[in-house]
C-alpha cells in the first residue's frame, strides 16, 4: 500500500511540475531523467528473516549469494506448514489422477494400462528446458508475477548454503532450513502422488524445480528430503507426470 501511494504521488508530481524527474541522493548527487525515457517504476517488496505475521506469503531472505528470496509457503498453501497443492510438472491445476495419460504433455499410447507411456514414447517437447516465469509455471500463474518456480541452480544453492534440522511444526513433519544470515523457512514433508495414490506423507519432501533434465522430455530435477531416521536432502530426477509440491522463489 505504501508503494501504491508513492507511485500516485510520483505520477501527480510529474503531471503537476513537468516532464523530468530528479532523484536527490543521500550523497548530495542528483540524477535527472526525462519522463519519455522511463518505461516503468518498480519498488522492491519487503523481505524478512522469518514470517513477521500471518499475512503469508512472505519473501524470506536466507542470505544466499545469488540474492534469491524464498517464499515462506508452498504453492496453494495458506500457512508455512500447509502442504499446499500437488501438481504435475508444467501443469497449473490439481487433479484426481497423476500419471502419463492424464498429463498435459502426453503423446503416444499406454497399451498395457500401467499409466506410463509405451516404451520409446515421449511427452510433447515444449521446447523449454526451464519453465520459470512462463504459463507452465504454477507459482507464476497462481501466485502472481512476483513469484516463480525455483531453478535447479536455486535449489542447489539452497542445499549448499543452508543447514537443515528435522522438526515438527503444528504436528507436521518437515525440515527447518536455516541460511547463513539466520533466515529460516519450514519445508513440510509433503510426499507425492502417482495415479490416485498418495505416498510418503510426513516421511519425504518432494519439490519440483523449474528445470528439465537437458535432452530429456520425461524427467525433471527435484529437491527431495527424508525425515524418517535422520534429516538429509538431495537431488533426484523425477518423471514429470507425478504430482509434487512447489516452494516458489521471488522473481528476480
Ligand atoms: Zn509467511
Amino acid at each position: 500500500m505504501k508503494h501504491f501511494f508513492s507511485i500516485l504521488l510520483l505520477l501527480w508530481a510529474v503531471q503537476a511540475f513537468g516532464q523530468k524527474i530528479t532523484l536527490h541522493m543521500r550523497n548530495n548527487q542528483t540524477i535527472e531523467y526525462n519522463i519519455s525515457e522511463i518505461d516503468s517504476i518498480t519498488f522492491d517488496e519487503e523481505v524478512f528473516l522469518n514470517c513477521p505475521d500471518d499475512k503469508h506469503p512472505h519473501a524470506i531472505d536466507l542470505g544466499l549469494p545469488s540474492g534469491t528470496k524464498w517464499c515462506c509457503c508452498n504453492v496453494g498453501a495458506s500457512t508455512p506448514d500447509d502442504r499446499g497443492g500437488y501438481y504435475a510438472w508444467g501443469e497449473t491445476r490439481e487433479k484426481s489422477v497423476y500419471d502419463d495419460v492424464s498429463y498435459i504433455f502426453f503423446e503416444g499410447q499406454d497399451t498395457d494400462g500401467d499409466g506410463r507411456v509405451d516404451q520409446n514414447g515421449s511427452f510433447i517437447d515444449i521446447g523449454l528446458d526451464d519453465i520459470a516465469g512462463t504459463d507452465y509455471d504454477v507459482a507464476h500463474v497462481r501466485m502472481g508475477a512476483s513469484w516463480c518456480m525455483p531453478s535447479r541452480a536455486q535449489q542447489n544453492e539452497l542445499r549448499n548454503y543452508c543447514t537443515i534440522m528435522g522438526i515438527q511444526q503444528n504436528d507436521v513433519n518437515g525440515i527447518l532450513v536455516t541460511g547463513p544470515n539466520g533466515g529460516q523457512i519450514f519445508l513440510p514433508s509433503t510426499g507425492y502422488y502417482w495415479k490416485d495414490t498418495f505416498y510418503d506423507d510426513g516421511k519425504y519432501g518432494n519439490y519440483w524445480s523449474s528445470s528439465r533434465i537437458q535432452t530429456e522430455n520425461i524427467n525433471v530435477f527435484c529437491l527431495v528430503f527424508n525425515t524418517i531416521n535422520s534429516s538429509s536432502w538431495d537431488w533426484d530426477s523425477s518423471r514429470c507426470s507425478f504430482g509434487r509440491s512447489i516452494r516458489p522463489v521471488r522473481k528476480q
